[in-house]
């Protein structure tokens, strides 16, 4: 049994609409994938609707931009109820900050003597909920500035670059307790990645267990083979499930293929009480 539980469609930085990423987790032999787009459930509907079709079980998630000690932590919920009022009332905050952020970011770029206008971007992001960092590194491209979305963060987009601005993002502990309220499940996404060791720390990490979490997402492209031996060990010891998968993102990301890695069956298992 193949599991990946972390993926991205066009609803927001991906590049396969929902319906072709389910498609694609099947030719790419998966029996379970999730659908993880970044703060909006939107896809929800149309992936279940693929995966009852084509014959996988899909799981419902989202991907939330949270903050910990001012520095952005990504955390993947599962399984909760999309209607929950305080969730998606955070979720739309987050939302509006993204799209909110954009004339800044433009500016920037402007002043860098690069000309992008909000609909170049809005052409990159139509299917999607926000216009992103990724939509922006796709008009850079599309300009020829960059030759894709890696080198547009590089030169630009990450924080210490020329025309990263700040938005907001949800406290980590808030976060983890809304889904949990919402009777979802939740996970650390690539806990490790970007310089974040220094601030998810064991202790932190401990801390968050007992704040409810329930997983980390052990198995990432962003961890190395050390990274992961850690974290493996801190999952058993605080009693956390240990996931693994892709954070597909389409043509949207370079070697992050579907099923690159996957999360053991008896841990999907024990993540969502079968
Ligand atoms: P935003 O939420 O608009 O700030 O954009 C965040 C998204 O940009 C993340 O979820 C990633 O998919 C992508 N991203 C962030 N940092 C990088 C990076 N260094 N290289 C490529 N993509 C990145
Ligand atoms: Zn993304
Ligand atoms: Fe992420
Ligand atoms: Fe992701």
């Amino acid at each position: 049994m193949k599991i990946d539980l972390h993926t991205h469609s066009n609803r927001s930085d991906g590049t396969d609409s929902p319906a072709e990423l389910i498609q694609s987790a099947k030719a790419a032999g998966l029996d379970v994938v999730a659908i993880t787009d970044h703060d909006s459930t939107e896809g929800w509907q149309e992936a279940g609707w693929a995966a009852d079709r084509i014959g996988i079980t899909l799981v419902r998630g989202i991907e939330i931009s949270t903050k910990l000690d001012g520095k952005s932590i990504h955390l993947l919920g599962y399984a909760f109820d999309p209607q929950h009022e305080p969730l998606v009332t955070e979720l739309r905050k987050i939302i509006d900050g993204r799209n909110s952020r954009l004339p800044a970011t433009l500016e920037r770029l402007r002043s860098l003597g690069i000309d992008i206008v909000a609909d170049d971007v809005r052409a990159r992001s139509a299917n999607a909920a926000a216009m992103g960092r990724p939509h922006v590194a796709d008009a850079l491209v599309d300009l020829g500035v960059v030759k894709n979305r890696d080198e547009a963060f590089e030169r630009f987009l990450t924080p210490g670059k020329p025309a990263y601005v700040d938005r907001y993002a949800v406290d980590l502990p808030t976060a983890i307790g809304l889904v949990k309220a919402a009777g979802g499940k939740t996970v650390l996404a690539h806990l490790w990645s970007r310089g974040s060791h220094r601030v998810l720390t064991p202790d932190r990490i401990g801390a968050l267990a007992d704040a409810g979490l329930d997983g980390l997402e052990v198995d990432h492209f962003d961890h190395s083979t050390q990274d992961r031996a850690e974290l493996g060990q801190i999952a058993r010891e605080l009693g956390l499930v240990p996931t693994g998968s892709s954070d597909h993102h389409g043509t949207g990301k370079i070697g992050f293929p579907l099923g690159g890695n996957t999360t053991d069956p008896e841990q999907y298992r024990r993540l969502f009480d079968l």
